[in-house]
């Protein structure tokens, strides 16, 4: 673990946190500065970095500790839907670089937003983007 993991200090209860789960491989805990009522993060007791560093086997139980969390956040904060949200890197807003999956309640008419928007493009465009990826 390196030092400076705030997520390793939570795992390890050198630092606070509200927890709503746990389970062998992964704890859940509400986000300290939450888009909606309830925004949690579920966190691998193993460190790693991002999405590109961890393991599928961490990967795997980060997938289904968010479908739990995301069963408790509607039956008990009656969530009407939910977004789950990682960030891999700096330029995709990476704050903490220990591997977390945002499960964000979402409410009927809640005000949260995503700052994009979609763009236009044509299928010649697609069917050569698609092939510079495959290549
Ligand atoms: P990221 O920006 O890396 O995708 O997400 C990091 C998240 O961790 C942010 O939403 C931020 O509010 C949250 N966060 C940062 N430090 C702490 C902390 O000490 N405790 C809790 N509960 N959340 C934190
Ligand atoms: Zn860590």
């Amino acid at each position: 673990m390196p030092d400076d993991c705030i997520f390793c200090k939570i795992l390890e209860g050198e630092l606070p946190s509200a927890r709503i789960y746990e389970d062998e491989h992964t704890i859940a805990f509400l986000d300290i500065n939450p888009w909606t009522r309830g925004h949690s993060l579920v966190v691998p007791r193993n460190h790693s970095r991002d999405l590109l560093d961890a393991s599928d086997e961490d990967l795997a139980h980060v997938i289904a500790a968010s479908k739990r969390v995301a069963g408790l956040l509607r039956d008990k904060l009656s969530a009407d839907g939910i977004n789950l949200l990682n960030s891999c890197g700096e330029a995709a807003w990476q704050t903490v670089f220990h591997l977390h999956m945002h499960v964000i309640p979402r409410y009927v008419d809640d005000p949260l937003r995503l700052p994009g928007r979609p763009q236009q493009t044509d299928p010649e465009e697609l069917a050569e983007l698609a092939e510079e990826i495959r290549a």
